[in-house]
């Protein structure tokens, strides 16, 4: 789950971390009234979106030449023109697609004297199991370049978590920036802070950038990007209440409804499965047949008709979908009962793509039986690669 910068600020305060001051807005009469309470002369309105590269992101309705999402203002009339300009309009940055995504929230935030831009994240490593802490002096909006052209200008600091965050890993960091002095012993405790809040919040990623230099001497953290580990929400109500579904992909709201795993993918290939597993082994048998899933759909141990249906109508409402392939184990649930649940969800939803099912497990001849004289075009298959042949020849063949 992600949450919005300003939310993540607000979490981070609490462990001690330097941000400026700053109130969300969600018109322009309260990013009005949301300046006049900060101390000005500069100000920052932000969109805030659950999505980063809002600096040099474009806003659809406004044409190429217009300025992004984060935007310097120097008197209050400009908050009130800026936010006039964000609000309910659609910002694309490298990270939204081209859809972009609706700013429907402001954050207007004291302007900082930036003296230097440095970067740092934290992202639990699978392959270590241990927290990966990434710094680099070449912080703002061009790290992904920094990261491609220059990765020698990364640091990567491992932490046990066994360990916890120790003085010398605050060192490394300070080092790696190459701080002196005060700003120096700034990074050891500001680095510190930060591991404490990714732990205690059970954090799935934290990225901080840019981590600034103030003209005067201070380190600040001007933008940052909080996402949790879900498995961990339900420790932590307090995080599950920021969340705003309206960032979220509608399908899967609908999804978590019917307590289905469903994830969108970029491909032309529904697909429903149940157990994670064989989910995927039915993505990566579509794609050996030379075509790419739609989404990841798992629809549990017990695939009930009411569940299938649901599910049949989330990979429906995604156009790109040209085909269906069921691949269903039917061991807690019968085969008749799922193709039972099948053939009323097909015919509920006047599906209009082709469908390849295949079921294995429990009363499957009975199963296939009911699906063939069901008088729906669906082809039956016999194991996971006929399946996947089938499916692949179908949406060609109706291409
Ligand atoms: P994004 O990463 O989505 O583009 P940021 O919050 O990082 O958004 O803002 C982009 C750039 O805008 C920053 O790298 C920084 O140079 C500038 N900026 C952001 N917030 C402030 C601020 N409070 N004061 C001055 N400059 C800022
Ligand atoms: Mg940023």
């Amino acid at each position: 789950m992600n949450i919005h910068e300003y939310q993540a600020k607000e979490l981070l305060a609490k462990f001690g971390v330097g941000i400026p001051a700053g109130i969300p807005a969600l018109t322009v009469e309260e990013a009005v009234a949301a300046a006049k309470r900060l101390p000005g002369p500069l100000y920052v309105v932000k969109a805030q979106i659950h999505a980063g590269g809002r600096g040099k992101g474009k806003f659809k309705e406004l044409g190429p030449d217009a300025k992004g999402g984060v935007r310097l203002a120097k008197s209050i009339d400009e908050v009130e023109a800026f936010a006039k300009e964000m609000l309910g309009n659609t910002l694309v940055t490298i990270q939204t697609g081209e859809a972009g995504k609706q700013v429907n929230r402001l954050y207007v935030t004291d302007g900082v004297d930036i003296a230097k831009e440095y970067y740092l994240s934290m992202v639990v490593d699978r392959a270590t199991g241990r927290v990966a802490l990434i710094v680099s002096t070449e912080g703002g909006m061009d790290i992904e370049e920094v990261a491609h052209s220059t990765p020698e200008k990364i640091t990567t600091i491992v932490i046990d978590p066994a360990e916890g965050f120790m003085p010398h890993h605050g060192r490394a960091v300070a080092f790696a920036l190459k701080l002196k002095g005060d700003l120096n012993k700034q990074a050891q405790v500001i680095s510190k802070q930060l591991y404490e809040a990714f732990v205690a919040l059970d954090c799935a990623m934290l990225e901080i950038n840019p981590l600034v230099e103030t003209a005067d001497g201070n380190l600040l953290v001007l933008d940052t990007k909080m996402s949790f580990d879900s498995n961990a929400l339900y420790r932590h109500p307090d995080v599950v209440a920021l969340r705003d579904e309206t960032e979220e992909d509608p399908a899967e709201i609908e999804a978590s409804k019917y307590d289905l795993a469903y994830i969108k993918l970029d491909g032309d290939i529904g697909c429903m499965v149940n157990g994670a597993g064989l989910a995927m082994a039915t993505m990566d048998i579509i794609k050996l047949n030379g075509m790419f899933p739609a989404n990841f759909l798992d629809v549990g141990g017990g695939a009930t008709t009411e569940k299938v249906t649901a599910a049949f109508k989330i990979i429906l409402s995604d156009p790109a979908v040209k085909g269906i392939l069921v691949n269903i184990f039917g061991g807690i649930m019968k085969c008749d009962v799922i193709a039972e649940g099948i053939i009323a969800a097909a015919k509920e939803v006047n599906l209009s793509v082709p469908l390849v099912v295949r079921l294995e497990g429990t009363n499957v001849e009975l199963g296939k039986e009911l699906m063939a004289k069901s008088g729906l075009p669906i082809v039956s298959a016999d194991n996971l690669g006929d399946a996947a042949a089938k499916i692949v020849a179908e949406v060609k063949k109706a291409a």
